[in-house]
């Protein structure tokens, strides 16, 4: 073994001094907290860290928040928050809080389910600086990677080898390895590839001392090992644990892969002549050592694969079935019953996958995976799989107790949307709008497969019992089902069901002699239970190895050995003292249950997932891509936001300078709303907590300058000139470093109401007031496409004549939502008419035209406003729904080139994006590609401003400018919105195109003569 001498910090805690209980801790911590917020101990403490180390060291109140809590319903304010810049960085940190007498834990994703990575004391996040793959080998497939590295990211890295990690989380996007190695994580492949443990080569890790050292695979006699001292006497000692305990571990540690629970001591039996000492340390939670790289086994890419999505009527039959299945040898049989196919079928992106897979109404479905190396061989596996289910009396004509069978899946990018769909099966569970929800506790039972359908009916038995009702999804092949029961954990009768159903169901658990904790961990939810599980004996021996490693209780105590009571309620996000205090909101919120309207429980939605923080694919969330800060990420807001309206954070939070800074990077991209798994919308938040602000400081001259801009806008570009000049002269909270759109005197104005035949269909256009002032040739293209395509464009003017209409969009964003609800009550009463019969009301600009379908219903409920917003199209959806319905009859004349489009974040939430690629595609000879881009970055004024210019910089870096860059200067650049083809100039001095633009020089391919031509010198209107 490999020694690892190193930088050893100064002992403090004698060795062999009593483990102190959570409780005592709790103690120390909370009279320590209630003492001394600032006291002096902590301001030490704060300053040393501020002295001795580069990374951020937090100790206010909201960014200690926004660590307070996982995917699991506890909550424990830490006393403080370190984002390390360098390994050394994250043992100096545990020097420096040891030394002060705190406790530290290590935190990865922050996805734990079970309470793993809340705690009092400081909290050290790996995952933003210590993320780097270290080592490849590619031969030997062997990697070592910093414990902060990503899954998803890894796997990335990988790919171009050929190679992957296989545990496959379904939080691979935001897992990182050392959260995974933390929870001795398992994917839904482990019935080919293990577990965490089974592919973990060796830890390098400090000891809560300091003592550096390396655990890797070890002969027993611990002959020629390259250990310091200490870490041979601790080897010695915990293999002579391992020889003492062989039998007890024998007898009580369950023979099921899935079992996770507690310390791996069944690593340290005399089994083989070698002992992995690393396995010890996976599935320690934190609580043993601090990670600082881990060397992984790799494997190759799965190239070929095949899904079987069996049906069944009856879910006893499913969970019966599922250890026949598993002779065929699948790397996967998960679980899908029939509450996820009733919630997804009202998610728009899992609709068309369960169209796809779902054949009539079956009670559940079995999804199995066959990945051979050979196609052929997959193909001949979903015969079997067939033959099969028919052997089990399965058929599709069968009645309703065997009916059932197989849906062939081969096509991968079905494959990929089913897995997706089965992926987000906890999400999907938790979009339930009530205040009840699927309660993650005994989440992840395994039993021997041969019980599992009487294992699952009982378990819905003990449900029924205590009032409720459980959802079930995941890995039946494993035995080890996600099963959660609904209930609201704000109600003492609720907590009490919880306890109650823990109890029965770990005691019939043990009776199957199935694992108590088969994927999630323990941490504060399952680790009281060990001893009912494994006995006292064995309680002990985890007591000991704690004591052994880390004597002095420093390393996240509480979890795994001498843990609270699961349910004491004063560790859960929702306290017996938790209150919304008085809240006015001013949007609908009615859909949620709770104060304010509701808002309350849009704002607890958040479930801490960490879908938000995805590093790529979609957009959500771009300002976290750009800083990869818990404050901004979309999890983080939502967790400021609960924690300021239930008054956490001191009073009138919700307006304070804090809760500006944690909403400041925000960009209301709108893509949480349509990707955050249970649908938080941070956009449409951040309006309340800017109206809130708004009302109680006032206005910036930089707020007021973009909410009036729809006022004054009309004035500035008849003294284009004069108002310019603000661009060569410092303006209050501008970047120096952006040039604001110019006004320009012919912006586009009608005197007439309507164009085109009288007799063609009608529709109306919006000008929005960006198009209308800055780029009036977007507008110029589309009524000329409208009104070739033989269309009566309606431009209706509002009755008041007071100034062109307008939707309220840079009112709403500067939150002043009594002037936005007065520009959407014109735009209302002037639209009404058309749309009342049926007439489509078409835009251009996405925020603007898609803010009819969304705010607009936030700020009005009546008809009138449920029509308009019913009939508000974008330019392209309009032109796709007419072609589809054969018809649109443009003379498009063909265009060889190639257009790279980029997507308006609005586009991709309101799924209209598709639209723009197929109206693109209408086009002879044009070849579409598509940016695979998440927010530009500019977001209306967000881009412009001095303390945000450079985030916004950051973001349309990550993989907007680079693609433009890399284009030739033939290619065309597509980007529908203002903001984007702004960005676009500034970043990459190329000018975008709105597709209407591109559609009309299409028009001038086919007839160049044309009076309506852009090339003819005047406008059809001026
Ligand atoms: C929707 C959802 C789905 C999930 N699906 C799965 C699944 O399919 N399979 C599965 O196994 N789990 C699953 N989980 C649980 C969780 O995502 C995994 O356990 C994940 O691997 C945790 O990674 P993380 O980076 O978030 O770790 P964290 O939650 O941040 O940390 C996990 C543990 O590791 C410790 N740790 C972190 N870094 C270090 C370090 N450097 N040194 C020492 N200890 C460290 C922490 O203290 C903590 O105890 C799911 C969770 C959610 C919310
Ligand atoms: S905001 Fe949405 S995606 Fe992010 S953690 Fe919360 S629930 Fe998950
Ligand atoms: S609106 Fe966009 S930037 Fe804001 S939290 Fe949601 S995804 Fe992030």
């Amino acid at each position: 073994m490999h020694k690892k001498q190193g930088f050893a910090l100064p002992r403090r805690t004698p060795a062999g001094k009593r483990l102190r209980s959570i409780h005592e801790i709790k103690a120390m911590a909370s009279t320590r907290a209630e003492k001394s917020q600032d006291s002096a101990e902590n301001s030490a403490l704060a300053a040393r860290l501020a002295r001795e180390i580069t990374g951020d060291a937090f100790f206010d109140a909201f960014n200690r928040g926004r660590y307070a809590t996982d995917a699991s319903f506890y909550q424990m304010m830490p006393h403080g928050v370190v984002v390390p810049r360098t390994m050394d960085e994250a043992l100096r940190t545990l020097a420096i809080v040891r030394d002060a007498g705190r406790i530290v834990t290590p935190r990865g994703g922050g996805t734990s389910q079970c309470g793993q990575t809340v705690n009092e004391g400081i909290v050290v996040d790996f995952s933003k600086h210590l993320n780097r793959l270290l080592s490849l080998d590619v031969e030997n497939r062997v990697c070592v990677v910093e414990p902060g590295i990503v899954l998803d990211d890894l796997n990335r890295q990988l790919k171009k080898y050929g190679l992957w990690f296989p545990v496959d989380v379904s939080t691979a996007s935001r897992a990182t390895i050392g959260g995974m190695a933390g929870n001795n994580s398992c994917g839904g492949r482990s019935l080919r590839y293990g577990t965490m443990r089974d592919n973990t080569l060796s830890i390098d890790a400090a000891l809560a001392d300091g003592t550096l050292l390396h655990f890797g695979e070890v002969p027993r006699d611990l002959a020629r090992v390259n250990s310091p001292d200490s870490g041979l006497a601790l080897f010695r000692d915990m293999l002579d644990l391992g020889t003492r305990e062989a039998a007890e571990i024998a007898e009580r540690f369950p023979q099921v892969q899935r079992r996770v629970g507690g310390y791996n001591i069944d690593a340290l039996v005399p089994r083989n002549a070698a002992n992995n000492m690393a396995h010890l340390l996976v599935g320690s939670e934190g609580t043993l050592a601090f990670t600082t790289q881990i060397e992984l086994k790799l494997w190759p890419i799965i190239r070929n694969k095949v899904l079987g999505v069996c049906h069944f009527g009856s879910f006893y039959e499913a969970m019966d079935a599922a250890q026949h299945l598993v002779k065929l040898k699948p790397i996967a049989v998960e679980l899908v019953d029939r509450t996820m196919i009733a919630l997804g079928r009202d998610i728009a992106m899992f609709r068309p996958v369960i169209d796809a897979t779902v054949r009539g109404d079956p009670d559940a479905l079995l999804i199995v995976e066959f990945a051979e190396e050979d196609q052929a061989d997959n193909h001949q596996k979903l015969k079997q799989l067939s033959e099969l289910m028919a052997d089990l009396g399965f058929g599709w004509n069968h009645p309703q107790r065997k009916w059932g069978g197989v849906v062939d899946v081969v096509e991968p990018l079905t494959q990929t949307a089913i897995s997706d769909f089965r992926t987000s099966g906890l999400n999907v569970m938790m979009s339930m709008k009530q205040e009840g929800k699927p309660v993650s506790f005994v989440e992840d039972c395994a039993v021997p497969l041969p019980h599992l359908a009487d294992y699952t009916e009982r378990l819905n038995g003990i449900f029924a019992k205590h009032g409720t009702r459980g959802t079930m999804y995941a890995h039946a092949s494993e035995g080890c089902l996600h099963v959660r029961p609904v209930l609201n954990l704000k109600l003492e009768k609720d907590v009490k069901a919880m306890r109650a159903i823990a109890e029965e169901t770990f005691e019939m658990v043990r009776e199957y002699k199935g694992s108590h904790s088969g994927e999630h961990g323990d941490g504060l939810v399952r680790s009281e239970f060990h001893e009912a599980m494994f006995g006292s004996r064995i309680v002990a021996d985890f007591r000991e190895v704690k004591q052994r490693f880390d004597p002095g209780n420093v390393l996240n105590p509480g979890k795994i050995v001498d843990p609270p009571k699961m349910d004491d309620r004063t560790l859960f996000r929702y306290r017996p003292d938790y209150r919304i205090g008085e809240l006015k909101t001013v949007l609908d919120w009615s859909a949620y249950p709770g104060a304010g309207g509701g808002f309350q429980g849009a704002v607890e939605m958040c479930n801490n997932n960490g879908a938000c923080r995805k590093l790529e694919g979609g957009v959500m969330c771009p300002s976290y891509r750009a800083t990869r800060d818990e404050k901004d990420v979309t999890r983080g807001r939502a967790n400021t936001l609960r924690l300021a309206i239930s008054g956490q954070l001191g009073p009138d939070a919700l307006a304070s300078d804090e809760m500006m800074d944690t909403l400041k990077l925000c960009v209301s991209c709108k893509a949480c709303r349509h990707e955050c798994p249970t649908g938080v919308d941070m956009a449409k938040m951040k309006i309340e907590v800017l109206a809130a602000r708004a009302a109680t400081h006032g206005l910036s001259l930089r707020d007021r300058l973009v909410g009036y801009l729809p006022r004054y806008a009309g004035l500035a570009s008849r003294f284009a000139p004069l108002a310019n000049w603000r661009n060569s002269s410092p303006l209050a909270g501008i970047s120096a470093h952006r040039a604001l759109p110019a006004f320009r005197r012919d912006v586009f104005r009608t005197d007439a109401e309507a164009f085109g035949p009288e007799a063609g269909r009608e529709v109306v256009l919006f000008a929005d007031t960006f198009n209308r002032i800055y780029e009036r040739e977007n507008l110029d293209a589309a009524l000329r496409v409208l009104v070739e395509g033989g269309y009566r464009v309606h431009l209706p003017k509002p009755a008041d004549h007071a100034r062109p209409l307008c939707c309220g969009r840079t009112f709403l964003s500067a939150g002043l939502l009594d002037q936005a609800r007065a520009e959407l009550d014109r735009l209302v009463t002037t639209y009404a008419p058309f749309a009342a019969r049926g007439v489509p009301i078409v835009g251009l600009e996405p925020s603007c035209l898609l803010t009819l379908r969304d705010e607009l219903l936030s700020l009005r409920s009546d008809n009138d406003a449920r029509t308009i917003s019913a009939h508000a199209l974008l330019f392209e959806e309009f032109l796709v729904r007419e072609a589809e319905a054969g018809r649109l009859r443009l003379p498009l004349g063909s265009m060889p080139a190639k257009a790279l489009v980029h997507g308006h974040c609005h586009q991709k939430s309101f799924g209209a994006f598709k639209p723009v690629e197929k109206a693109l595609r209408l086009v002879p000879g044009l070849d579409v590609e598509i940016i695979e881009s998440s927010c530009c970055g500019m977001a209306g004024a967000f881009g412009y401003g001095a303390d945000t210019y450079q985030a916004s910089m950051q973001m349309a870096e990550l993989s907007l400018l680079p693609a433009i860059r890399g284009a030739d200067q033939a290619t065309l650049i597509i980007a529908d919105g203002t903001s984007c083809r702004h960005q676009i100039k500034d970043g990459s001095e190329r000018s975008a195109l709105h597709v209407a633009r591109v559609l009309a020089m299409s028009l001038d391919r086919a007839r160049p003569n044309s009076p309506l031509s852009s090339h003819a010198k005047e406008p059809i209107h001026g």
